[in-house]
């Protein structure tokens, strides 16, 4: 859309083109065309950096989500029955027992017939890293190198220690969508 070809100050073409109007550069010309362009409806898209305009956005996201649903209604009907020794998932909700699934329920609810089954997960080291920058982004702190915190370092050692003490603790627990059980 509106795309135009850089030139160089001696007027010989670059090959290099340019969006009319985000400015971004491209080496090919139909990219540079369809750079703020919806790429479903082609119309132009108000927000740059996106693939597609809103409306085809919902579209896509909702096709996603239905495809998901289908993929996981094929496997839950190809699972292999089990007992649930590890618990169960309802959704992205883990539950120890099938049994507890009636406090899941919302009003109107069917009950389903199976659940998928839960499958344990090694433990996932935790991050003292990961958590400042959360907490830098949450709170409006300045980046936490630059914070006089206290032990920072002490703790750094014990988060060391602790990962170490837990790698192979098993206490977390994933969707296992090969195996289902009976509600
Ligand atoms: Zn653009
Ligand atoms: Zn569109």
């Amino acid at each position: 859309m509106k795309a135009f070809e850089l030139y160089r100050k001696d007027g010989k073409k670059t090959g290099v083109w340019c969006c009319g109007e985000c400015s971004i550069v491209w080496l090919k010309k139909d990219l540079a065309e369809g750079c703020c362009q919806c790429i479903e409806c082609k119309t132009e898209q108000r927000s740059p950096h996106k693939l597609r305009c809103e409306a085809c956005g919902e579209v896509f996201i909702e096709k996603q989500n239905t495809g998901q649903k289908e993929t996981e209604r094929l496997a839950m009907e190809k699972a292999e029955v089990v007992d649930g020794e590890f618990g169960v998932f309802y959704g992205d909700t883990y539950l120890k027992d099938a049994e507890d699934i009636g406090g899941e329920l919302y009003p109107g609810d069917a009950v389903p017939e199976f659940c998928f089954a839960a499958k344990p997960m090694r433990f996932r080291n935790w991050h003292l890293d990961n958590m400042l920058e959360t907490e830098d982004e949450s709170y409006g702190m300045d980046d936490y190198g630059e914070v006089q915190f206290e032990g920072l370092e002490g703790l750094r050692e014990a988060f060391t220690v602790f990962n170490m003490d837990n790698e192979d603790r098993i206490i977390c627990y994933t969707i296992d969508y090969s195996k289902k059980v009976k509600v």
